[in-house]
């Protein structure tokens, strides 16, 4: 595999265990791996990557994304409701769906992450209309050549039985269960260093059934892989959680087996002094999505007391019909601020941004091989141009965050460029913007 060499880097930001912060640093690369770190290395014949005047940090870890609605930003009519009314704009737009535009749409989806210094995302897919399958964002991110933690999703509540989705979304229990069964089988890689990686996660407990829940979670064991899911993401989930299942979320995912380092759940915006404590005890982990968070109107997760306690937090972008975009380098910034906003100037740095940004949502992930520039560990690098506008005059790396820019220069996962000078070097990126606009401009009309 391609040996490489970045060298002279202005400010390495490792976020190892010691949280090393280097100057003229290089680091080079052998079979995928951080082989060393050091000054002025010997590289031999192999392949450079100047980052003189760059920030380098490790590719940052997006926890939880809906590829699919890049098809579906900003679309009339939910641009300004809640997350009830929103989801029922967007399911018979959904409905119309098939394999092409889950395959363009995650294209565009890991391009933008990408771009933004992402190298490991998660996706949430749970509806599968007109023979979509989960296997098509999987060829997606092999081409674009993120590191890709695919979940296979589910709805099985429709609307005639009192569930949120229209019946044409949701699919037979049964047939949910035998086709987690066949995408793990297909593409699962448990070992270090694995570029594909598949979870279970049923929608949210608004849209599957408390079997469902419970056999799903004794599949995922079964399987030894993740599970994810929505919790708590404002109050009318708590209240449709007291009212349905006569408890708080925390309760029901204890009840159902949802708890556990093997678990994590997105949002998590509205869980109590006792959940966060659950959460806690058992390592379960959130994908704290800001952004989408401020754009439904949800509330402010409690990220601070969740850091303290020692739950695991990584940050995700969520998906683009409720962002709407997808830069997570601008994710970990409003992360920042809104705990800020909630707890004072002080409540969280830049640098700790960046942690949960990088080696938290790895953590998140179960991913002890990526998140931070260490030797043993895999090469995801992100390189961001410190000589950028946005960046020009700042006095600390913490600028970064702080100020910008939030677009790459270069990335690399497992070694091979994925961006080089601020492009896509892996897929034909207007061509496929192309075909995307045409997908929305159908749909639009339909
Ligand atoms: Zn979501």
């Amino acid at each position: 595999m391609t040996d490489l060499l970045i060298q002279n880097a202005d400010v390495l930001l490792t976020m190892d265990d010691s949280r090393r912060e280097l100057a003229g640093a290089d680091i080079l690369v052998k079979d995928g791996v951080i082989a060393k770190i050091g000054m002025q290395l010997d590289g031999g014949d192999c392949a450079r990557c100047d980052a003189r005047g760059k920030i380098v940090t490790p590719g940052l870890v997006n926890t939880h994304h809906h590829l699919y609605q890049t098809l579906t930003r900003a679309v009339p009519g939910a641009q300004d409701a809640l997350l009830f009314g929103w989801l029922q704009r967007l399911y018979p737009i959904w409905a119309r769906f098939g394999p092409e535009e889950m395959f363009i749409s995650a294209q565009v989806g890991l391009a933008e992450l990408a771009l933004s210094g992402c190298t490991l995302t998660s996706d949430h897919l749970y509806l599968y209309p007109n023979g979509a399958r989960l296997d098509d964002t999987i060829a997606a991110a092999q081409e674009v050549g993120l590191r890709f933690h695919a979940t296979r999703g589910a709805m099985s509540i429709g609307e005639s039985d009192g569930g949120l989705p229209p019946d044409a979304l949701v699919e037979d229990e049964a047939a949910i269960l035998s086709d987690c069964i066949r995408v793990i089988d297909a593409f699962h890689d448990p070992k270090p260093g694995a570029m594909v990686r598949v979870g279970v996660a049923p929608c949210s407990p608004f849209s599957v059934s408390r079997d469902l829940m419970r056999d799903a979670a004794l599949l995922a064991r079964d399987k030894s892989v993740m599970m994810h899911t929505h919790l708590a993401e404002n109050d009318e989930d708590i209240a449709y959680s007291l009212e349905k299942f006569g408890c708080r979320p925390g309760q029901y995912a204890e009840d159902l087996g949802w708890t556990g380092d093997d678990v994590w759940h997105a949002h998590c915006v509205k869980l109590d002094a006792q959940e966060i404590d659950l959460f806690a005890r058992s390592r379960t982990g959130v994908a704290h999505c800001p952004c989408s968070n401020c754009r439904l109107g949800s509330g402010i997760a409690p990220v601070r007391a969740l850091r303290d306690a020692g739950v695991p937090v990584g940050l995700g972008v969520d998906g683009s019909a409720s962002n709407d975009i997808g830069n997570l380098a601008a994710e970990a910034r409003q992360a920042m601020l809104l705990q800020r906003v909630q707890n004072g100037a002080d409540a969280m740095s830049a640098r700790e941004a960046l942690e949960i940004a990088t080696r938290g949502g790895a953590q998140v992930l179960g991913r002890d091989d990526c998140g931070q520039i260490a030797v043993g560990k895999r090469a995801d690098i992100a390189i961001w141009d410190a000589r950028a506008v946005e960046n020009a005059g700042s006095w600390d790396a913490a600028a970064l965050l702080l100020a910008g820019p939030c677009k790459v220069d270069a990335l690399f996962v497992e070694g091979r460029a994925v961006v080089r000078d601020g492009r896509l070097a892996t897929i034909d990126l207007d061509r496929v913007i192309g075909r995307q606009n045409t997908l929305a401009r159908k749909l639009a009309e339909a």
